[in-house]
């Protein structure tokens, strides 16, 4: 167990799964950095990880690539295992040790924690607070799923210089990153995670191809309160009934956020009309304004709940509005890339659920052509139910959700154009409609929303869009 940077020299660390994001390589390069003996080991090969492998040249580090071997984990001090790797996998079972980039910052840092968890919306959410904090702070910051690793703010601070600022960190936790933490404790056995702040913005089905079924889900997202002191706040989702059971369920002070105003005496935030407001120890306050620079319902309550963060943690509520109404989002979620002859360009790739497909669809008024399908991860495709007759096209993407999306269109009457096999025929024939559209005088939208994963044709989601990016910017 570390409890500080000085117990680091020395070290044998194996990080398993380097993967394509920057964890593994942020993982291997503070360990490097500091002394520990580090072996980076990936099921992957050289070429897929060329670029992760890229970062790390200046350290001496062992790469076991293309496998796993047995001693790499027997050996090893402390595993710093990726997210990514399923707790089943065999390899765990050899280790001492288990820790990942989350714990080992979370062991070492002292400034406060703002953490955000939910099915959708995390990123959103995460980065509009850190928009906000911004304007406030000297150094707030912002990492865990959204691709920043944490162990990234050691890179330039050793850990006594991070510690001596109390600027928040905003921190965006992945179910299977909150079981990894689980059972972490520090010296005093307390948990490891206590946020000042928890937030679950609502549990939509996902990754059902990885976990048996909801309940084994929706414990892990647990996770985010459940150590909390009752002097810190827990967030929960006022419409949701797992989000009133969180609200039983945590030791934290429960603060709520609906669509609708809350009933009398119900502290937490609201949305009355478009503008969203507050009731917390005993004041009404306004905290976000009507208009907002982010399209879409889905994102007012992203937002609401970014505000609600801030007024919580104390910021003033002029401000935060002031804030938030000029987010203007981030890449990959409802992303405007470009508007070109009267057509919008909207790069959603960040949508791997039909639910996202569902909120993006109605974030339009204009007519939509959408790029969606992919790999089905075992997921329900009931929430798009009556969300096609809002487009004006559909071209689908081949892979395994093919049949899915042919019944639910069914539905309503409906057929998809393709299959594709590539994203660039999708692409073509889309404009090609649009334009069509576009010259009738209507203002139509190009969209990639898949709905679902990017397994097979594409590295991951983030690739997906990059690639949808770049056929955008040639035309
Ligand atoms: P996450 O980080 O939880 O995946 P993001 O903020 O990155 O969530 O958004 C991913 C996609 O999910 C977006 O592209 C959008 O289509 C959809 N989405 C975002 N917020 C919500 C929400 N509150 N409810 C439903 N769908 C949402």
């Amino acid at each position: 167990m570390i409890s500080s940077e000085k117990d680091i020299a020395g070290l044998r660390v194996t990080v398993m799964g380097l993967g394509l994001h920057g964890g593994g390589a942020a993982t291997a390069r503070f360990f490097a950095s500091r002394g520990a003996k580090v072996v980076v080991t990936d099921l992957r090969n050289r070429d897929v990880l060329e670029n992760s492998l890229t970062s790390l040249l200046d350290f001496n580090i062992e790469y076991i690539l293309g496998e796993h071997r047995d001693e790499d984990f027997i050996n090893a001090d402390m595993v710093l295992k990726n997210p990514a790797v399923p707790p089943t996998s065999k390899y765990l079972k050899l280790c001492r040790n288990i820790e990942t980039d989350i714990s080992v910052f979370l062991r070492l840092n002292k400034r406060p924690i703002l953490a955000v968890t939910g099915s959708k919306g995390k990123s959103t959410t995460t980065s509009a607070v850190f928009h906000a904090l911004q304007s406030v702070y000297r150094d707030p910051r912002l990492g865990g799923n959204i691709t920043i690793s944490p162990l990234s703010f050691f890179e330039k601070k050793s850990v006594k210089e991070w510690n001596a600022s109390n600027d928040p960190v905003v921190l965006e936790l992945s179910s299977w990153q909150l079981a990894d933490l689980a059972e972490l404790k520090d010296p005093d056995g307390r948990s490891i995670l206590r946020p000042e702040i928890s937030v679950i913005t609502n549990i939509l089905k996902d990754h059902q191809d990885r976990y048996g079924g909801m309940e084994s889900y929706i414990l892990d997202k647990t996770n985010i309160y459940k150590n909390q002191s009752k002097e810190q706040y827990t967030i929960c989702n006022f419409d949701q009934e797992t989000g009133r059971r969180f609200a039983r369920e945590t030791a934290g002070k429960v603060l709520f956020f609906s669509a609708s105003p809350l009933p009398e005496g119900v502290e937490g935030a609201w949305l009355k009309e478009k503008t969203g407001f507050l009731r917390f120890n005993g004041k009404n306050l306004k905290i976000l304004p009507e208009t907002l620079s982010l399209p879409g319902p889905h994102n007012r309550m992203n937002l609401l709940v970014a505000a609600a963060m801030l007024s919580i943690f104390g910021e003033d509520e002029n401000q935060t509005a002031k804030a938030l109404s000029g987010f203007t989002g981030i890449a990959h979620r409802l992303e405007l890339v470009r508007e070109k002859d009267g057509i919008r360009y909207f790069n959603d790739s960040a949508a791997t659920i039909p639910d996202a497909v569902e909120a993006a669809l109605a974030s339009f008024t204009a007519p939509i052509f959408l790029i969606t399908g992919g790999t089905d991860k075992d997921l329900d495709f009931t929430p798009l139910k009556g969300s096609f007759d809002k487009t004006a096209g559909v071209f689908l993407l081949d892979g395994t959700a093919r049949e899915k999306f042919e019944k639910t269109m069914a539905l309503e009457g409906m057929n998809p154009r393709g299959v594709y096999g590539s994203l660039k025929e999708a692409f073509d024939d889309a404009v090609k409609s649009a334009l069509d559209e576009a010259r009738k005088g209507k203002s139509p939208v190009v969209l990639l929303s898949p709905g679902c994963a990017s397994f097979g044709m594409f590295l991951n989601e983030f690739d997906r869009g990059n690639q949808f990016r770049e056929l955008v910017k040639a035309l």
